[in-house]
């Protein structure tokens, strides 16, 4: 059993990146408001997440790490409901089969903070019993040396820094896609960002700058059950910048080449313009239409009618780009 985590961990966590991702899904769908996250060499050494999520009881502690103690999927027809980020319950027994983890929580039902919090400890999938521990409140984990006692992933690790940029990117779009959430990183004792909870606006001008909100488009577009909402950029702005590109479905980033043709579309029939702005827009819809679960490490999605979706995003980017003509 020891073993088949250590090789399923590879499946979900490629890198502290996606270990990263997983703990803070994990926060989001706690409820939490505050994230502070800590990393040491790129994550590599150290990563660190203290929440002010609900918490986790203790009889749930040690169930948490284990595979799929937690799987919110009884059955395959429940998968097109998951509305929460996590669904697999697999992310933090993976994890602790790679790593020393330890997870410490203070479980508060609604609003009834329990008498203490609650510690528990594990070495690469060993897990010690849990102890009573000190914690204001939420949940706070440490993922120490991930990968360094399994050489055959180790060795797939870049330098620190490399794996420190696909931290902050992995925290960029964590942190666009909660906005009310403040989030604060701190790297190798450094502090690197402190973004206070606000509106989009507030959260993309400190992401993606000032320039793209002030001279932005605002998009609210609506058609059945499909939304569409965010900022897109002007592409009178001039400046190309493909990294500040970003998409979200049911608050997940994806990465999809039908919302790609279908901006790029947007972009040359109004405004005759090839896609060069940047953007951040979320497509909120019925999780019936879309499977998240192609790969848990990727970022695609498959849309069940993905003819509708391509022709409600140009037709709601075209309506939007259209009043900056006026
Ligand atoms: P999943 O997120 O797919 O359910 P995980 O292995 O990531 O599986 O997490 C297992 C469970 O542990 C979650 O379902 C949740 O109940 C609990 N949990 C993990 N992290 C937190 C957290 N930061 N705050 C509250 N509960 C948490
Ligand atoms: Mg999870």
């Amino acid at each position: 059993d020891h073993l088949v985590n250590q090789i399923a961990a590879g499946e979900v966590v490629e890198r502290p990146a996606s270990a990263l991702k997983e703990l803070l899904e994990n926060s989001i769908d706690a409820g939490s408001r505050s994230l502070q996250i800590e990393l040491q060499a790129g994550g590599t050494k150290l990563i660190k997440v203290i929440d002010d999520g609900c918490g986790i009881a203790k009889d749930d502690l040690e169930l948490a790490l284990h595979r799929h103690a937690t799987s919110k999927i009884a059955s395959m027809d429940d998968l097109a409901q998951v509305a929460t980020l996590g669904f697999r319950g697999e992310g933090l027994a993976s994890i602790a089969s790679v790593s020393r983890l330890s997870l410490t929580s203070r479980f508060s039902d609604n609003g009834q903070l329990s008498p203490h919090a609650w510690r528990v400890d594990a070495d690469h999938g060993r897990m010690l019993d849990p102890e009573p521990a000190a914690l204001a409140a939420g949940t706070t984990i440490e993922v120490h040396d991930l990968y360094h006692q399994v050489p055959a992933r180790k060795k797939f690790l870049k330098s620190d820094s490399t794996e420190y940029a696909h931290c902050a990117a992995m925290i960029e779009r964590l942190a666009l896609a909660n906005p009310n959430v403040s989030v604060t990183v701190i790297h190798n004792g450094k502090a690197q960002q402190r973004w206070l909870a606000g509106d989009l606006a507030k959260r993309a001008a400190a992401i993606i700058g000032d320039d793209f909100v002030n001279s932005g488009i605002a998009v609210d577009e609506g058609f059945g059950t499909l939304r569409l909402h965010g900022i897109t950029g002007s592409p009178t702005l001039g400046k190309t910048n493909r990294e500040a590109q970003f998409f979200f479905v049911n608050g997940r980033f994806v990465r999809d080449k039908v919302v790609m043709h279908a901006l790029r579309e947007a972009y040359r029939d109004v405004l005759h313009h090839n896609l060069h702005a940047s953007f951040c827009l979320f497509l909120d819809m019925d999780p019936e239409g879309v499977d998240v679960n192609v790969h848990p490490t990727k970022i695609e999605v498959r849309f069940r009618e993905s003819q509708a979706i391509y022709r409600f995003l140009i037709t709601s980017l075209s309506k939007a780009l259209a009043k900056t003509k006026a």
